[in-house]
């Protein structure tokens, strides 16, 4: 992997950890606001629906620290399962991939 493109990628990953965290931060403000004591069905549904989103995000945002961890430590476009190298066309469409695609479409089956 050139320097080059590490750095290109640690941006994009930042970028994306940037949008994660604001989201999180709004998604918060908004269960806050779903305490009051009538909540309603519906806001009860909602808030559900929050908190399982915010589970996503979460677990996005791991995915990418552990990504630029791996840029860090020169472990990144190794491929998880058969220790390959990533196609960087991949790698550029997907910043986060930890499997070649070959691997990937084995493990889709
Ligand atoms: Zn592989």
């Amino acid at each position: 992997m050139d320097k080059q493109f590490l750095d290109i990628q640690s941006k994009k990953l930042n970028f994306q950890k940037k949008i994660l965290l604001k989201k999180m931060s709004e998604l918060t403000k908004i269960l806050d606001f779903g305490d009051s004591q009538d909540d309603n069905a519906q806001e009860v549904a909602e808030t559900s629906n929050n908190l399982s989103l915010g589970r996503d995000l979460k677990l996005e945002l791991k995915e990418i620290e552990k990504v630029l961890k791996r840029i860090g430590d020169g472990g990144y476009g190794k491929c998880d399962q058969c220790g390959g190298v990533i196609e960087k066309k991949r790698l550029e469409l997907i910043p986060t991939a930890v499997n070649c695609a070959n691997c990937q479409s084995k493990l889709k089956k």
